[in-house]
């Protein structure tokens, strides 16, 4: 079996980029959390419930349910949302965003969501590929100008010989295939290869351009003796439902999933209408009876939860009843507040139906070590130099103000150190870039301190 092609996903990857350290929950095999493990730092028993989590996704017993990560920001909430996908498989969709998100002038608030459910859904397409190479026995010259001739466009396929070493086989191909070997001017006697996707001919081609044909690197193509039979490849493809209606949304679309991949790659805006998706829905579950395709549920995390309203949340009760539901994540810092644009004061702003549903889980404050071993981590990650000591000191910030800003105030103090011709980030480069940057906190001080300088 070899892969050779691989459908990088359109998840939003700036988003994940501070936690690239994260590796999973970093728990044993007893379920119990390691100190130090998958990137984690400390967050103990947050990662052992998370793990518990994974256990019942993986009883299926939290169809219908959700989890909510609640607790102070910088405590890693998204971290775990993240681990907790990785855990689920390596190739489990993770799809954060951020309740505000919803609210824009050009697309409804359910869209929002409806296009982020979509992003946390994968689908594994696995196909055989077969690729056949053989000596051309048969090709018939009448069929041939006929189609050529432009009066042939009726003839639904055309069948060529093909001797191999196994014996010759008969091939049915579609006219348009059988076009490109006439282009190629393939003759009786010439050696071509053909490939099939699960059973369908796809390709057809002389033997010395293969290669390129197929996009592989030099060293993939092993040529077969002259005549040998076939290849068999198991081509596996990861994409998002997103993936497929974006992809499909573009109006040079056609018929066949797999297709389309090539041209996700060039962005492009084009609505995706509901009945854009129903149709991909279609193809999507004849593919999954036809045993081609998998459906795999990944994570939606949707961070500060009580920004979203009644609308949002009535949608989110629906699309949790799915059977084509993620697992969805909530996060949340609030205690008790009102629900967005109502008078109901609920626990952290999320009705009482919703939250009926909901596996909570909290996060805690890290302690000065726990946060200084994360900052060494991110430093590592990151390749950045920094000394004992400044990582203690920055380990200060980091809880003076809070994790985040101490993480994010390591990039530019090495920019900072090297400007000074250092390769190591130390004290005073610390203290240059924490007097630039504001974090939250203080900034709010300033401006409730400056308040009759600005308008209010
Ligand atoms: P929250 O969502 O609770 O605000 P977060 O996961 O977004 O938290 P940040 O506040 O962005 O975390 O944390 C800053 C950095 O610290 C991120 O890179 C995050 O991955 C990392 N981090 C947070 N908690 C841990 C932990 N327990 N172990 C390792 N890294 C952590």
């Amino acid at each position: 079996m070899m892969k050779i092609e691989e459908v990088q996903s359109t998840t939003k990857k700036q988003r994940i980029a501070t936690h690239t350290h994260i590796k999973g929950l970093g728990l044993d095999s007893s379920g119990r959390a390691i100190p130090m493990a998958g990137g984690f730092v400390g967050q103990l028993g947050a990662r052992e419930a998370a793990g518990l989590v994974v256990d019942m996704i993986r009883q299926k017993k939290m169809a219908g349910r959700a989890l909510l990560l609640a607790g102070p920001p910088g405590t890693g909430k998204t971290a775990l949302a993240l681990g907790i996908s990785q855990e689920l498989g390596s190739k489990v969709p993770f799809c954060p965003m951020v309740g505000s998100e919803v609210y824009s002038a050009e697309v409804k608030k359910t869209e929002v969501l409806m296009e982020n459910f979509r992003r946390a859904i994968g689908l594994r397409i696995k196909e055989n590929k077969e690729v056949f190479e053989g000596e051309v026995t048969e090709l018939s010259p009448e069929e041939t100008e006929s189609i050529t001739g432009g009066y042939g466009k009726s003839i639904s396929h055309v069948i060529i010989g093909l001797k191999t070493v196994k014996g010759t086989k008969q091939l049915k191909l579609d006219p348009t295939i059988y076009d490109a070997l006439i282009k190629e001017k393939v003759a009786v006697g010439d050696v071509i290869y053909i490939e099939a996707n699960s059973g369908a001919v796809k390709r057809v081609g002389r033997c010395d351009a293969f290669a390129t044909e197929f996009d592989l690197e030099a060293e993939e193509y092993v040529p077969l003796p002259k005549g040998e039979v076939h290849k068999k490849k198991e081509i596996v493809q990861d994409v998002t439902l997103h993936d497929l209606d974006a992809a499909n949304a573009r109006p040079q679309g056609g018929q066949d999933i797999l297709s389309l991949m090539g041209q996700m790659m060039k962005p492009k805006k084009t609505e995706i209408t509901d009945k854009l998706r129903q149709e991909i829905n279609k193809v999507v579950n004849r593919y999954i009876d036809e045993g081609v395709a998998e459906l795999v549920p990944g994570v939606l995390f949707i961070d500060e939860v009580h920004m979203l309203d009644m609308e949002c949340f009535s949608y989110l009760n629906r699309a949790l009843e799915s059977s084509l539901s993620p697992i969805v994540i909530f996060a949340t810092n609030r205690g008790i507040c009102n629900v967005r644009g109502t008078d109901i004061s609920s626990p952290h702003g999320i009705p009482v139906d919703l939250l009926d549903r909901l596996v909570i889980i909290r996060t805690e404050t890290y302690g000065p070590a726990d946060m200084i071993q994360i900052l060494a981590t991110r430093a590592q990650v990151e390749e950045l130099e920094i000394d004992d000591e400044s990582l203690a000191y920055l380990g200060e910030i980091g809880q003076q103000t809070s994790l985040r800003h101490a993480v994010q105030l390591l990039s530019p103090a090495s920019v900072v150190a090297r400007m000074n011709g250092r390769d190591k980030i130390c004290k005073a480069d610390l203290d240059e870039v924490s007097a630039l940057y504001l974090d939250a906190k203080s900034s709010a001080r300033l401006l409730q301190e400056q308040q009759e300088r600005y308008i209010s």
